[in-house]
């Protein structure tokens, strides 16, 4: 586990990291090291920002055919960080921001958000497979809206 002290240091700080497994949960298995690149810089007293890119390849399962399938995440990381004790006071509701502990700040369970952010909620291994797999959905969501009616 690698934990920064973001209240201390010179910034910003240049992250290059490999990650070879991730506790991300209902998300596919790497297929190769996940990698990050990332500059951390001060805005200001209590929040950084942390810009970069994530790469991996995940192998998971194709949500209709149930066949293996390769999902490459390749993302810009752009948010702010700030430091948890603010999330009470803080009203500005921005979803691109991150609380974190900043005097433990741990870049592995922030990388892990941001690829739990950016993971695909649909697994399909193909367009086709996407179109057959809006029925099935459909098919799937009726319990709920029977539920729902109810409720209504
Ligand atoms: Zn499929």
């Amino acid at each position: 586990m690698k934990i920064l002290n973001l209240n201390e240091g010179s910034f910003p700080i240049k992250l290059r990291m490999e990650l070879d497994t991730l506790s991300v949960p209902e998300i596919g298995k790497l297929a190769k090291n996940l990698s990050i690149e990332a500059k951390i810089s001060k805005i200001s007293m209590n929040i950084l920002k942390c810009d970069g890119t994530i790469d991996g390849v995940f192998i998971d399962i194709c949500q209709n055919c149930l066949k293996e399938t390769k999902v490459h995440i390749r993302n810009q990381i752009e948010v702010a960080i700030k430091d948890i004790k603010e999330l009470l006071n803080d009203t500005s509701d921005q979803d691109q921001t991150h609380y974190q502990d900043l005097e433990y700040f741990n870049i592995e369970s922030f990388i892990e958000e941001e690829v739990a952010l950016v993971y695909p909620n649909i697994v399909k291994c193909s367009e086709e497979c996407v179109t057959e797999g809006d029925t099935h959905e459909e098919k799937k969501n009726l319990p709920f809206k029977k539920i729902r009616d109810l409720i209504g």
